[in-house]
């Protein structure tokens, strides 16, 4: 690794916006493949690699591929568990996993056990000494619609009060070109008057500026991608203005937006626009694993399109702490962290 790698890898992060499925790596779904032969996957449809791009519609058949791998308490926890020491080995040092319960019939999984499997794995994780602290928000996946959400608030909250503060909140993800926020809008309220934190997913493609409009309304307490809200790219000056008026964090992942191609460039991310604002904007993967990369590389990424120092970077980093989930004291031991490791990382 060179000069400017071990930078990134040494440099202390938060990682806010990781789907569990979509953070498998390329290691573990080999693992996951030579298990169950008879599924047939072949590798190359589990993952978009370097200079590759798919549509939105293409990476979520993505996820429906890992679905079929991942489909036991077994694969849950192991794959966790893998993202969870990934993540430490890349230098996060607060980590965020979100992930949408899954029923499987033929195995046994249900969405309880799903969630109480992740659960078991960040404690496993935290007793084996492992240097990250992860927490849990449950997902939403938005196309099963109403019910489902609500059923999946009601777990989310369940788990909020038995986890001892693993469960922090709850995310709204899933393909966004089905259904409509407001059809979700009583779970989500439900959600946040029981104390859950929201991170949602607004405006990842265009058209959907009613949606946001409704559920900025809320407010969330994050944004997940926030891509077209500006009224250079076809949104408002009002939904900007709601978003800053209510300071809410945008959770920012700029392989994934570009590989996905909801942004045509690098030098186009809306990173740009909600940066020079002096916005918070916590740089995230999103899904590392479909995406092939890690969170050293994207703050790299970041730095190199607009133009960003060491300093600029470590700051950013450490404003990520201030968007977290997890209550006070635990920003303030983050915060001390930073402090601890800053020698050393710029030495
Ligand atoms: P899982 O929830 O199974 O752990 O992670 C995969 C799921 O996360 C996908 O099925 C999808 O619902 C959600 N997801 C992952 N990446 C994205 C993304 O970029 N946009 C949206 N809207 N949802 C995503």
């Amino acid at each position: 690794m060179d000069n400017e790698g071990v930078f990134y890898r040494q440099l202390p992060k938060v990682e806010l916006h990781a789907h569990l499925n979509g953070s498998v790596s390329s290691q573990t779904i080999e693992k996951l493949i030579r298990q169950k032969p008879h599924l047939d996957i072949d590798h190359s449809t589990t993952a978009i690699g370097k200079g590759q791009q798919r549509t939105l519609d293409e990476c979520f058949e993505v996820f429906k591929v890992i679905h079929k791998l991942v489909d036991t308490e077994e694969d849950v926890l192991m794959v966790t568990t893998d993202v969870i020491k990934e993540f430490a080995a890349d230098g996060v040092k607060y980590l965020e996993l979100r992930s949408t319960p899954r029923e499987v019939k033929d195995t046994g999984l249900t969405k309880k056990s799903y969630i109480e499997t992740v659960i078991k794995a960040i404690q496993q994780c935290k007793n084996e000494g492992v240097d990250i602290d992860v927490r849990f928000l449950v997902a939403i996946d938005r196309r099963n619609g109403t019910e489902v959400a609500m059923e999946t608030v009601k777990l989310a909250e369940e788990f909020m009060l038995s986890s001892d503060g693993l469960v922090v909140g709850l995310d709204l993800s899933g393909d966004p070109s089905v259904g409509h926020g407001k059809d979700l809008l009583p779970a989500l309220q439900r959600a946040k008057n029981c104390g859950l934190k929201l991170s949602l997913h607004l405006s990842e493609v265009p058209s959907q500026l009613e949606e946001s409009d409704l559920l900025l309304n809320l407010p969330p307490d994050r944004i997940g991608h926030g891509t077209f809200f500006h009224p250079e790219v076809g949104g408002s000056q009002s939904l900007v203005d709601k978003v800053v008026k209510n300071n809410i964090p945008l959770e920012l992942c700029l392989t994934s937006n570009v590989k996905g191609q909801t942004v045509p460039c690098y030098v186009k991310h809306h990173f740009k626009y909600w940066y020079q604002l002096g916005h918070p904007s916590v740089i995230c993967t999103d899904d590392k694993g479909v995406f092939s990369t890690d969170l050293s590389q994207e703050y790299q990424l970041a730095a190199s399109t607009f133009g960003l120092s060491r300093k600029d970077v470590w700051k950013l980093s450490q404003q990520a702490i201030d968007c977290i989930f997890a209550p006070e004291d635990v920003k303030q031991q983050l915060k001390q962290k930073w402090n601890d490791l800053h020698t050393q990382v710029f030495k």
